[in-house]
């Protein structure tokens, strides 16, 4: 077990021919705790492989320092570091049985025979493969693929496991019975894990803590209830949440906010300065109702799904409003509905997209 620290830990991609060099990683500060499980999550580009990377030491580090244990690893190659990766195109050897596949590490390390059975069936216990052992994986499902994947990496005993993206080839539902496999396996295995992924559900069902980051920088590091009620800034409040929250861009004058191009009340902020803001709301905090108190909205498409419904709708304005609504209520496109914000659910941005408290 160890804990992981980068301090302003920096990449740049050098150019090449007409490309010019690219700073990936801005200068990031971030410490994982021993035994954690941190999510890195963000959007496709923000940079989360190469952070991983150069963690794994696959990747040079350009600037600033990495630690594991505190020791610097900076120029320690990948075998030196006592870390083992997953990776989402977790390529098995097709002509190697499942043992063979988990043992295929320790062997090529001369251990003893003895001792690689031993870990081998270990670990195939713990992830439920003690069955398959003599199979090859043309012989699994996806899932079962991915569970020998990371069995190549429980053998050896790392300290840290980092994983990219590994339920990606998945289908849905044997993402999400993974998902909480893997969660299990932290618990059992008490290890510090580190795991990147883009979707904010796995981030928000998995981590212990999570790293939200956008362009190369860390926009905000918490646990995912804080992310959720408490995001640092508008990039967050967007990222986290599903359906994602609803931003309306307005003016704030004499302690009445108004939609950007209407003339009627929006919301009400007794201390916010006059000025230009953005107002967040999330679609489970909006109230609705059908006689004329609120906001006034027509539905422009519903996506009913049993349990809850999703509505579209956008205000006379053009601002675009989903509505998370509970049971299974039916509603009519095209129709008008008012909507309330729940007061102490909303949140203001200022026009850098930094919370403002109101
Ligand atoms: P993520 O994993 O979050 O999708 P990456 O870490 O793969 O993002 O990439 C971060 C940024 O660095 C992207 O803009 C990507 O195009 C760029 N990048 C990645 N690898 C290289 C490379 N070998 N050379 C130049 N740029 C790269
Ligand atoms: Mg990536």
């Amino acid at each position: 077990m160890a804990n992981v620290t980068l301090k302003k830990v920096e990449k740049v991609y050098p150019g090449e021919g007409k490309n010019k060099s690219f700073l990936a990683v801005k200068a990031i500060d971030l410490e994982i705790r021993d035994g954690e499980f941190m999510v890195l999550v963000g959007p496709s580009g923000c940079a989360k492989s190469t952070t991983l990377r150069m963690i794994a030491g696959l990747e040079d580090i350009t600037g600033g320092d990495v630690y594991i244990d505190d020791v610097r690893v900076n120029d320690l190659p990948p075998k030196k570091r006592d870390i083992a990766m997953v990776f989402q195109n977790y390529a098995l050897y097709p002509h190697m049985t499942v043992f063979e596949n988990m043992a295929f590490g320790l062997m090529l390390a001369k251990r003893k025979k003895a001792e690689i059975r031993e870990k081998v069936e270990a670990a195939a216990e713990i992830l439920g493969l003690t069955d398959l052992l003599d199979r090859r994986p043309n012989a699994l499902s996806g899932g079962q693929r991915q569970r020998v994947a990371v069995g190549r990496s429980i053998v050896r005993e790392p300290k840290v496991f980092l994983l990219d993206e590994p339920l990606s080839n998945l289908d849905a539902k044997m993402r999400i019975s993974m998902r909480a496999e893997i969660t299990q396996l932290h618990k059992r295995l008490g290890a510090t894990m580190i795991y990147v992924t883009h979707d904010q559900t796995e981030a928000m069902t998995m981590g212990d803590r999570i790293t939200v980051m956008d362009g190369g920088k860390i926009m905000q590091v918490a646990t995912p209830m804080e992310l959720y009620r408490n995001p640092a800034n508008k990039f967050v409040a967007g990222f986290i949440g599903s359906p994602p929250m609803n931003f309306i861009d307005g003016e704030q004058a004499a302690g009445v906010f108004r939609e950007l191009g209407s003339s009627e009340e929006t919301c009400r902020f007794s201390d916010l300065a006059d000025g230009s803001y953005t107002v967040g709301i999330r679609p489970e905090h909006l109230e609705i109702s059908t006689i004329n108190n609120g906001l006034k909205v027509k539905v422009n498409l519903t996506e009913p799904m049993g349990a809850e419904t999703i509505l579209h709708t956008e205000t006379a304005a053009g601002t675009a409003l989903v509505v998370r609504v509970q049971g299974d209520q039916e509603f009519e496109t095209g129709s008008d509905l008012y909507l309330t914000p729940q007061a102490e659910q909303l949140y203001c941005f200022d026009a850098e997209g930094e919370r403002v408290k109101i």
